[in-house]
């Protein structure tokens, strides 16, 4: 842990964030060109979209003055990782409030949390459900003064303006489609708003549901942007539900890293590949596709 810490000394590098190919028998023979955006390795322990989710936010919360930050999340959230880092890194106070009771409290993330600072507080799944009502966060206030509030995941507006700088104008030109995946679809919609329309940007949820579908559109509606319509949802890849796993995703993992030396995770980055490698298997994609995956981060 403390050799974690030191590592939170050095400042995220979005240079770093560098184009991969990858060489697979399973892709030259079909004729499809699959690379790698890097974003896992922004930073050790701030990586991926949850920096560019932060970044802007953290920009904002220091323009408002306010040096406290206060957000949600799970017992394993990334998001409340990348957080408490960013409070440690930035020397911001900083509030996780955790679904659920004290008897997750033991796992890795809020370990690190804590040894980042974070003050955590406990709260029931039922009492989690009010987490954006007013009259909860006013609740929130008098208990902890004036915050800045980050929303659960991280997404709101300056998260997804963070995002949109994970694409370039040379790789929505250059590729036929870009992969990515979708928790609450704030990197999709980043991604999808600095695509000028062009390329075709394919969402794979890390959840179950068909309610996945459409939550690039409604995004697009509630952060007023340009509203472009070349992107798509999957949502078959889910293997379970969030953070569930089956044995050939746990398989292809192995297998995956074993070729690559390329780390992927089950929650997201994992079940990227799985699906496209399943869906150049099954000729989703014409020979000839350019395709860019967004390897997201979520990497311990
Ligand atoms: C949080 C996370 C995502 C999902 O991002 P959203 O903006 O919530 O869709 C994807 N990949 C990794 C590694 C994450 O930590």
């Amino acid at each position: 842990m403390v050799s974690q810490i030191d590592f939170l000394k050095s400042l995220p590098d979005e240079s770093l964030s560098t184009i991969q190919t990858i060489n697979l028998p399973q892709l030259i023979n079909k004729g499809i060109r699959l690379d790698v955006k890097r974003e896992d390795l922004v930073h050790p322990y701030l990586s991926g979209n949850k920096w560019r989710k932060l970044k802007y936010n953290l920009l904002e919360a220091l323009k408002q003055q306010n040096r406290k930050l206060l957000t949600f999340g799970g017992a394993h959230s990334n998001h409340i990782y990348a957080t408490a880092a960013a409070g440690k890194l930035f020397d911001l106070q900083t509030i996780g409030i955790i679904r659920g009771h004290e008897l997750d409290a033991t796992n890795e993330t809020l370990a690190f949390a804590k040894a980042c600072g974070m003050g955590l507080k406990f709260i029931s799944r039922q009492d989690y459900k009010n987490k954006a009502e007013n009259s909860f966060l006013q609740h929130l206030k008098g208990e902890f003064g004036d915050f800045y509030l980050i929303p659960e995941g991280g997404t709101n507006t300056f998260a997804v303006k963070g995002c949109e700088e994970i694409l370039s104008r040379a790789d929505y030109l250059h590729y036929d489609f870009i992969a990515v995946m979708m928790g609450t679809s704030g990197t999709a919609t980043g991604i999808l708003n600095a695509s000028s329309g062009f390329s075709h940007i394919l969402g794979v949820s890390a959840l179950k549901g068909d309610f996945m579908a459409n939550e690039i559109g409604k995004l697009n509606v509630k952060y007023g942007l340009k509203g472009y319509l070349n992107y798509s949802a999957i949502t078959q890849y889910h293997h379970g539900g969030y953070a569930k796993s089956s044995p050939e995703l746990d398989d292809f993992i192995v297998q995956f890293q074993t070729k690559t030396g390329i780390p992927i995770e089950h929650v997201y980055s994992g079940k990227l590949f799985y699906a496209l490698f399943d869906l150049i298997a099954k000729d989703f994609f014409r020979a000839g596709t350019k395709i860019l995956a967004i390897h997201t981060g979520g990497l311990r």
